[in-house]
C-alpha cells in the first residue's frame, strides 16, 4: 500500500497538510463526537457491494459519447455539447485532467465559479485539499507515471449556475460521459467525492454517509469508494478523519489485489 505505508515522519506531514493534526486537537463538536478515530494502520475490512452500471445515456440530444474513441475526442465533444441547459450559463466546459491510463480516477460533482474560469476541475482551495488528500497516496494530478497519477472528473462537466446541485436531467444528460471516460481510462480504483458523484456513479439515493466505509462495484468489476467532497470537508473539518479511513479503505483494497 503506498500512502499508508510512507515512512511516519512523511505521512505526518502529509496529514498535517490535510488538516488531521488540526483535527486531532479540536474539539469535535457534539455531533460527531461519536466518530471512531482514524487506524491509519487498521483500515476497516472491505464490504463489497455490487451495484448495477450507472445508467445509459438518457437523452436523445446526447453525442454518441461510446463512439468517441478517445479522451481527446471525448473532451471535444464535452466542449462543444449543448445537450443540457447547463451550456447555457457556463463559461467554458470542463471535461477532466489527468493521464490517459491513470490506475485511480476521482470523481465529483460539477464545476465551480474557479472550475469554470480556468476549464480545471477541483481547483481553488478545495483543489488544494484534493491535492494533499491525494499525496497521502503517493498520487499527484502532474504529468507521471499511471501509477501515480489521478484523472480527475465530475458528474457533470459545467457549471450550474450559482453552483447549485444538477438537476437530474442534467446529471443524465451528461453520463455518457463519464462513462466513456471511464472506459477509456480504465481505472483501477474510483473515488466518488460527494453524494452527486456517489449517487450518478452506483445509482443509488443513499447519503455519503451509508455509502462509504465499503468498496462498491460497477458493471464491469471497477472498485468504487465513496468519500466527502473537499468542499464539504473544508466547511465540516472533522470529517477529515473520515475522509482518510477512505483513502485508507481504497489503498488497501488495491493493495489486497497486489495492484499498485
Ligand atoms: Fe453537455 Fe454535460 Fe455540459 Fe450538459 S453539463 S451541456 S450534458 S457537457
Amino acid at each position: 500500500m503506498r500512502g499508508p505505508s510512507r515512512p511516519p515522519a512523511e505521512r505526518r506531514i502529509l496529514l498535517e497538510t490535510m488538516g488531521l493534526v488540526e483535527f486531532s486537537r479540536m474539539a469535535a463538536p457534539q455531533a460527531a463526537a461519536s466518530a471512531p478515530r482514524p487506524e491509519p494502520h487498521e483500515p476497516r475490512p472491505a464490504a463489497v457491494a455490487v451495484h448495477t452500471p450507472i445508467a445509459a445515456a438518457a437523452s436523445a440530444e446526447v453525442v454518441k459519447a461510446s463512439d468517441l474513441e478517445s479522451l481527446d475526442a471525448v473532451h471535444a465533444a464535452v466542449r462543444s455539447c449543448r445537450a443540457c441547459g447547463l451550456c447555457d450559463t457556463r463559461k467554458q466546459a470542463v471535461p477532466g485532467v489527468g493521464h490517459a491510463h491513470a490506475h485511480w480516477m476521482v470523481v465529483g460533482e460539477g464545476p465551480g465559479e474557479q472550475e469554470d474560469v480556468q476549464g480545471e476541475p477541483f481547483v481553488g482551495a478545495s483543489g488544494a485539499l484534493l491535492d494533499a488528500m491525494l499525496a497521502t497516496l503517493g498520487l499527484e494530478r502532474n504529468p507521471g507515471p499511471p501509477s501515480r497519477q489521478v484523472f480527475i472528473a465530475n458528474a457533470v462537466k459545467c457549471r450550474p449556475p450559482g453552483n447549485r446541485t444538477p438537476s437530474a436531467d442534467e446529471l443524465a444528460a451528461c453520463r455518457p460521459f463519464l462513462q466513456q471516460q471511464l472506459a477509456l481510462v480504465r481505472p483501477r480504483m474510483v473515488l466518488a467525492l460527494g453524494r452527486v458523484a456517489a449517487q450518478s456513479l452506483l445509482g443509488s439515493e443513499a447519503p455519503v454517509g451509508r455509502l462509504r466505509g465499503k468498496v462498491h462495484q460497477l458493471h464491469d468489476g471497477t472498485p468504487v469508494v465513496v468519500s466527502y467532497h473537499p468542499a464539504y470537508l473544508l466547511r465540516q473539518p472533522w470529517e477529515k478523519a473520515r475522509a482518510w479511513e477512505d483513502l485508507c479503505l481504497a489503498a488497501s483494497h488495491l493493495d489486497s489485489k497486489g495492484q499498485p
